[in-house]
């Protein structure tokens, strides 16, 4: 694993310890040698986790769209900054960078980016393992919902391995390296099958 692609919120969250689960993201990713890869802002959770990753001597690759570029205030001291036309050529490049994807807590924008990786690994359209870093318990309500999806017979439960989740970033990053992703494509089910 030597590049971690980081979808967070672009606003820094009502307790200070998604801010603290953001720079010791950032530590745990310089610690063990790995770049990060995001969305190039320098605002909210996005900005803490790219200044924790640069201070401590890391890489930190950027690929933001022109549109979002004075919104999000594109961070100017990446060691690379990919400035792209729309969100779609963004999520790819992110995705192209990285070996693995983690959801640190934020809002819709992070929601949307996680579903897109985990339904593609669903897919097998890629192999790249997804956590998600439950900071102050963020996600257990999101886990939850998979949970019902999969009591209700809407998503297989082998697919409930294709998210890791932890609370710690050292075990976040130690369990990801080592993730065996379940190897069951999803199949459409029709009324008569
Ligand atoms: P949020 O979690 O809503 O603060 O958004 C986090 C990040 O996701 C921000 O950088 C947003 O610009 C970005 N984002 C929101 N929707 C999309 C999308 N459809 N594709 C790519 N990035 C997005």
């Amino acid at each position: 694993m030597k590049r971690v692609c980081v979808f967070c919120g672009s606003s820094l969250g009502a307790n200070e310890v998604y801010g603290r689960a953001a720079r010791e993201l950032g530590g745990a990713l310089v610690s063990r040698g790995i770049d990060l890869v995001y969305g190039g802002g320098r605002i909210g959770l996005m900005g803490i986790l790219a200044d924790s990753v640069l201070t401590k001597g890391g890489q930190a690759f950027g690929v933001i769209p022109a549109s979002l570029a004075t919104k999000e205030l594109a961070h100017s001291g990446l060691t690379r900054l990919d400035i792209v036309t729309s969100m779609h050529e963004r999520k790819a490049g992110m995705a192209r960078l990285a070996d693995a994807f983690v959801g640190l807590p934020g809002g819709l924008g992070t929601f949307e980016e996680l579903f897109e990786v985990i339904t593609w690994a669903q897919l097998g359209l890629h192999r790249k393992p997804v956590g998600l870093l439950n900071a102050a318990r963020y996600f257990d309500p999101l886990v939850f919902m998979v949970d019902r999806a999969i009591e209700e017979g809407f998503v297989h439960p082998e697919h409930r391995r294709l998210i890791v989740v932890e609370e710690d970033p050292n075990e976040l990053l130690e369990r990801l390296e080592h993730h065996r992703l379940p190897s069951l494509p999803k199949t459409i089910r029709t009324a008569e099958s």
